[in-house]
């Protein structure tokens, strides 16, 4: 279920900054945290650069192992090493005021200073991308 992604270890893995695959350790060299995403290079010039990901970084092993079975990464993935990384954010349910209780909205993306974080429902943490360097996939071996 590549999809679904369990709320509690997506936030566990993106604040101790774990593989998204085996938890483990993420893999970190002199050019960064190394991430394998979804490759979007075409929405922007220098993305992913001051992109805002929800997944959690990759170890070396992993990253041949997720683009084998995953079908999203399968068709198109890209790694990339990342300087840094803050985390900037969640994703989650929006809610408003209603009757007795919150009436759920809009799934969105806040920084932590959107006043709507305080109802929201997060399903997941948000880090920052920034000094990012592409990294060919026979390079990290
Ligand atoms: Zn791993």
């Amino acid at each position: 279920m590549f999809g679904a992604v369990h709320s509690l270890r997506q936030r566990r893995a993106m604040s101790r900054l774990l593989c998204q695959i085996c938890a483990g350790p993420a893999d970190r060299n002199g050019d960064g945290v190394l991430w394998l995403l979804t490759d979007h290079r075409d929405e922007w010039d220098d993305w992913p650069e001051k992109m805002a990901v929800d997944e959690p970084p990759a170890c070396v092993p992993c990253v041949g192992l997720a683009t084998r079975l995953c079908p999203a990464l399968r068709s198109s993935s890209i790694v990339v090493r990342v300087r840094e990384c803050p985390v900037v954010g969640v994703r989650g349910r929006v809610h408003k005021p209603g009757g007795l209780l919150p009436v759920p909205t809009d799934e969105d993306v806040m920084s932590f200073d959107d006043r709507r974080i305080r109802w929201t429902l997060a399903s997941s943490l948000l880090r920052g991308l920034s000094g990012c360097t592409v990294v060919q996939a026979d390079e990290l071996a």
